[in-house]
């Protein structure tokens, strides 16, 4: 385990069956219709790696990149578009896929963006959900996993950039962010 990790909250095998399970679900419920599966960069870009390959159908990928934190480990409220889809959605089901919500701020503007952009459809899957921290009404159309109000980090997901390369998530050590 790494030396700033103080627990791991999924491990790599925890994450992965989940992945699977996910995958065999969309692999059913997107059949023929060719999704178009939106990564949120950058925490997303793990999750979004496994999840296509378990995914047993015709799709396509793109990615998308919008800032709402900064290095801080609370939500700005703002957001911003770093980088937009290469590919347009109008008439596409799109299938956004996130690392974690928490507030929800993020997603909320990401969706009404993509809906106001003519999708066909568009639902969301997240990795992580933190419910008890959400300030919208957005629920995920699919979600691995409820964790609770502790700040995780690998699998995608960073501490001012770090960690993103873990295999599994964990919760850091106080003295990480005093630091
Ligand atoms: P929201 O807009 O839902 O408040 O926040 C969404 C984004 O905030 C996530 O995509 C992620 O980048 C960041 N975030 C929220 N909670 C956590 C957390 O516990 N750990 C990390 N590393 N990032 C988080
Ligand atoms: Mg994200
Ligand atoms: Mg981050």
């Amino acid at each position: 385990m790494h030396e700033d990790i103080r627990e791991v909250l999924l491990s790599q095998e925890v994450i992965q069956q989940k992945v699977r399970e996910l995958g065999q679900q969309l692999t059913q419920d997107y059949r023929d219709l060719n999704p178009l599966c939106i990564c949120v960069l950058k925490g997303a870009f793990p999750f979004m790696s496994d999840l296509v390959r378990a995914i047993d159908t015709h799709l396509e990928v793109d990615f998308m990149a919008v800032s709402s934190y900064g290095d801080s480990t609370q939500s700005s409220g703002v957001v911003r578009i770093v980088k937009d889809l290469d590919a347009s959605v109008e008439n596409r089901h799109v299938l956004v896929m996130e690392d974690i919500i928490d507030s929800g701020l993020t997603l909320s503007y990401l969706l009404e963006l993509l809906r106001g952009r003519n999708a066909a459809s568009v639902k969301v899957v997240t990795l992580l959900d933190k419910p008890s921290r959400r300030t919208t009404g957005l629920k995920p159309d699919y979600c691995g996993f409820e964790v609770p109000d502790a700040f995780v980090v690998g699998y995608g997901l960073d501490y001012a950039e770090k960690y993103r390369n873990l295999s599994y998530v964990g919760v850091l050590k106080e003295e990480v962010y005093s630091d």
